[in-house]
């Protein structure tokens, strides 16, 4: 029996078909959740994102964060990060930064001269070496759905604690924020912020745009859902909806005929089956939005 990754339940799911993946959405706790298809209908075309790809994993997913085009997004990520958020950062010079799947580096990059100790984690070898070896940065290997901090953290030495932890474009690839707190919470100083950026919010538009990727969002949640991790020990200092700043990538999606065609074809089918099985729910408004972010900081009180 499927059940709903975020809250359990079985009895209260729908579910919506894309090229690749089968999106379950959970009406009791609005969180979205992907299984692969067993067959991808076209992939007799001789089209590569429309076949299974043999040779990626959820390792080497992420090589291209060591690329250039890697870099630039990173850069735009930053400008929009300190538009955001820099009113929460000062005297960083006394004040150590955790980035948690900080990619390349490139993002953190932009604060370590200023701060006292930075720290990122990330589950690609190849990014976590580009950032230790290209870009002089402290990186280790963390797989927060596997690993435990505590364990990587002994291993690598390190006893630092933290006054700032960035989680950008990151909190779909957890699949369980309980635990990655509750084990963030001994590194953290007193009034840490936690700033969790890019979070992206279930939508049909969002499960479509995604559909050729062999990779995907692991579990998609709603803003509220996501706040209620932080209810204990932490006060939430501000929320808010945004747009990202990258709208090339996710149009690349919808280039050419086929894909198009086969996004409108997918998308019908699945706005149909949303309208019936969730009116009135955040699954049926923004339905059509194939971004829609949302950020908040949190400060930890203990
Ligand atoms: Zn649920």
């Amino acid at each position: 029996m499927i059940k709903c990754c975020e809250c359990n339940d079985s009895k209260n799911l729908g579910s919506i078909i894309t090229y690749k993946r089968k999106w379950f959405m959970c009406n009791k706790c609005g969180a979205a959740f992907s299984a692969e298809r067993a067959i991808y209908p076209l992939s007799m075309l001789p089209f590569p994102h429309l076949k299974k790809s043999k040779d990626l994993n959820e390792d080497n997913i992420y090589d291209y964060f060591a690329s250039k085009e890697h870099e630039k997004v990173s850069r735009i990520n930053y400008e929009l990060f300190m538009r955001n958020f820099s009113s929460y950062i000062n005297n960083l010079e006394h004040k150590n930064i955790l980035d948690i799947s900080g990619g390349s580096g490139h993002f953190l990059k932009n604060f370590k001269p200023f701060c006292n100790y930075a720290l990122m984690t990330e589950i690609n070898t190849k990014a976590v070496n580009f950032a230790n070896d290209d870009l002089k940065l402290n990186a280790v290997r963390f797989d927060f759905n596997k690993d435990s901090l505590a364990k990587v953290f002994n291993e690598n030495k390190i006893r630092q604690k933290f006054d700032y932890v960035f989680m950008v474009a990151c909190s779909m690839f957890c699949l369980d924020m309980s635990k990655l707190i509750s084990e963030l919470k001994p590194y953290l100083n007193d009034n840490a912020v936690v700033i969790l950026s890019g979070n992206v919010a279930p939508t049909t538009g969002v499960m479509i745009r995604t559909q050729f990727d062999d990779y995907s969002y692991l579990v998609l949640r709603q803003k509220e859902a996501l706040k209620k991790y932080f209810q204990k020990d932490f006060s939430l200092l501000r929320e808010s909806w945004y747009q990202d700043e990258y709208t090339e990538y996710v149009l690349a999606h919808d280039v050419g005929l086929l894909n198009s065609i086969l996004k409108n074809f997918y998308a019908i089918k699945a706005v149909r089956k949303i309208l019936k099985q969730f009116p009135n729910t955040a699954f049926s408004s923004f339905r059509l939005r194939d971004r829609h972010l949302y950020y908040q900081v949190f400060q930890y009180n203990k």
